[in-house]
């Protein structure tokens, strides 16, 4: 299904008139509830600040998951990305200094879609709320609610990259066939560069014959869009939201921190290295 026009873009990076870099915006994205979309949003990100690179999350869920793994709680807070999207209110107001700076979600989040339907420019919210940080950071990651709403396409909009975390025990090749076609949606009228830059293999249980087949037919299918990580089963991704923090910082030395700064390493390298592994 022309893989080749999902194949990632080189890694030039646009710059603005000084010269300086813009951040690099992805989008973690899978209608699908617990495949891992939040877990991998947060644990990524934290693998590319111990890089030294400056990374802003930005919690696009009313869920509030990704907010509440840093330890916040999002029925008490304020202001969040609702005001950034419907009052355009500056995303700086609603960034928080945790393990990575984080653009906070809150309950009101569920009523976005709806405030902002009627909106010119409904679909550029969030892009047109990024330009004003996107020089002060060198990865922006989005962590997007598990439906192809409004708010998803606002991610998909804003990035040039999509990440597709994929649970290994119940894949559903359907559902990517129809992220797929909302990215082609997307293409055709509002952002030509988004791609998806990888498929993540996540929940992967190496003793299971089915976690295995799993992976087998993403890589039929995807080819070189299936990173090389595999993101395995276990409760250490659990455990950590729990205290606030990633898993890299509850468990530093333990695999499951490792999987990630794997992850980390193929996407500072891009594709190619990817193919050449
Ligand atoms: P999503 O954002 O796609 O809904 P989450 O990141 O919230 O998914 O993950 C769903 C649940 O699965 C959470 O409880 C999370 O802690 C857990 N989880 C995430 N990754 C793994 C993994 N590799 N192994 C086991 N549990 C995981
Ligand atoms: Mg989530």
């Amino acid at each position: 299904m022309g893989l080749m026009r999902l194949l990632p873009r080189s890694q030039e990076r646009p710059q603005t008139s000084r010269g300086t870099q813009l951040a690099r915006v992805i989008a973690f994205a899978n209608q699908k509830g617990g495949v891992a979309k939040t877990t991998s949003t947060l644990n990524l990100a934290v693998a590319l600040r111990e890089q030294g690179l400056r990374v802003l999350v930005v919690d696009l869920d009313p869920q509030g998951n990704l907010t509440m793994s840093q330890g916040l709680n999002p029925d008490s807070i304020e202001r969040s990305m609702f005001d950034v999207l419907v009052h355009r209110l500056p995303i700086s107001e609603v960034i928080h200094e945790r393990e990575v700076d984080l653009a906070v979600s809150s309950i009101d989040l569920a009523g976005a879609e709806l405030a902002l339907s009627s909106q010119i420019g409904r679909e550029r919210a969030l892009e047109k709320s990024l330009n004003a940080v996107k020089a002060d950071y060198d990865y922006v990651l989005i962590d997007t609610p598990p439906s192809l709403g409004l708010l998803t396409i606002n991610a998909l909009v804003a990035s040039e990259g999509v990440i597709v975390p994929v649970q290994c025990e119940y894949l559903s090749l359907r559902g990517l066939v129809q992220l797929e076609n909302t990215l082609s949606m997307i293409r055709e009228n509002l952002n030509p560069h988004v791609k998806i830059m990888g498929i993540l293999p996540t929940m992967f249980d190496g003793r299971t014959l089915h976690s295995k087949e799993a992976v087998e037919i993403l890589t039929e299918n995807f080819g070189p869009l299936v990173f090389n990580t595999r993101i395995r089963k276990t409760v250490r991704y659990a455990e950590a939201p729990v205290k606030g923090s990633s898993v890299l910082k509850y468990d530093p030395r333990g695999p499951a921190a490792d999987a990630y700064r794997d992850l980390a390493k193929e996407v500072l390298n891009g594709a190619q290295a990817r193919k050449h592994a």
